[in-house]
């Protein structure tokens, strides 16, 4: 009867939900043997200059493999390391990872690394990038960190501070996700961006409403204030022509390549 499927609906909703629990508590717990365990890698996606699809840079993506788990992505683990405040150990490694495994490329050939707001709040990210850089030996130059224009809603003014200080060592900033954020056009003004990241969501509904639009626009006003703009997502040779024809620098996506381990960048390279 009805009373009782209610009961029998309410059991199963319990026991998934704790289910869940568990395997969140899983997850939480392998997180913070995960590093020691060398669970982490490095994926890097080719950055390509659009006038000659010559490679300028790779962007660092993590990937966690958990025995027995497979591979869990970013958009996952990310999260829970911001909870467990473990993305600053994380956020350390994948700093010394990348510059490490870029000294091996061509010299003309650029990291971009993602940071997380909360990598901003003890005040020592500085630090921890000049520490990476002089344990690897790369050049400051060939460094740029992808920042989201999420991260700088909490304490605006300090996160900019560290920011230019970061730079000074000669380091370029880029904001990743462009037009996701709600304040981007403020942090433009107030921020020396080198490069702005054009979010993937804009590129795939190029051809549905007015999205081919707003990319026009920000490529328009990237050349105004003299900032390179790079369009993420690109997937199709549509998509690169009218990037392409409307002034966008540099693109990455599958069309390129997929994120690939460190051994296959030369291969890619050459
Ligand atoms: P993101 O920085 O915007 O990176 C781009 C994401 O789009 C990557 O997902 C990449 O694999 C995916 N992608 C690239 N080209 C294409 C394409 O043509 N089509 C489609 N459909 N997708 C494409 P991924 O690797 O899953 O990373 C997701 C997000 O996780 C990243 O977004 C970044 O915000 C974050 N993340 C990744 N690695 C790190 C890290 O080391 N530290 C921090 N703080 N965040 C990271
Ligand atoms: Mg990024
Ligand atoms: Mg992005
Ligand atoms: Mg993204």
């Amino acid at each position: 009867d009805a009373k009782h499927n209610a009961r029998g609906s309410y059991r199963l909703y319990e026991q998934s939900l704790q289910e869940n629990a568990g395997e969140q508590h899983d997850l939480e717990v392998g997180l913070r043997r995960a590093l020691f365990l060398q669970e982490f890698t490095l994926f890097y996606q080719a950055q390509v200059r659009m006038q000659d699809r010559k490679i300028v840079g790779f962007e660092a993506l993590i990937r966690w493999e958990k025995p027995g788990a497979g591979i869990i992505s970013p958009v996952r683990l990310i999260p829970l390391a911001k909870e467990t405040g473990e993305i600053h150990e994380i956020g350390k490694w994948v700093l010394h990872t990348a510059c490490r495994e870029a000294t091996t490329w061509p010299e003309d050939i650029k990291i971009a690394v993602n940071v997380s707001p909360v990598q901003f709040e003890n005040g020592n990210l500085k630090q921890i990038v000049q520490a990476a850089l002089s344990a690897s030996s790369l050049a400051p130059q060939r460094l740029e960190l992808e920042i989201t224009e999420g991260l700088l809603i909490k304490n605006v003014a300090n996160a900019l501070e560290q920011l230019k200080e970061i730079q000074a060592l000669g380091v370029s900033v880029a904001m990743d996700d462009f037009g996701t954020g709600y304040s981007s056009l403020n942090y433009l003004s107030s921020f020396p961006f080198s490069k702005i990241k054009i979010d993937q969501s804009f590129v795939h509904r190029m051809q549905i409403d007015k999205s081919r639009t707003l990319i026009k626009a920000v490529i328009t006003l990237g050349s105004a204030l003299g900032i390179k703009t790079l369009a993420e997502g690109v997937e199709t040779e549509e998509q690169f022509e009218y990037l392409a024809h409307n002034g966008c620098m540099e693109i990455q996506g599958y069309l390129i390549s997929k994120p690939v381990p460190a051994e296959q960048i030369q291969a890619l390279i050459s």
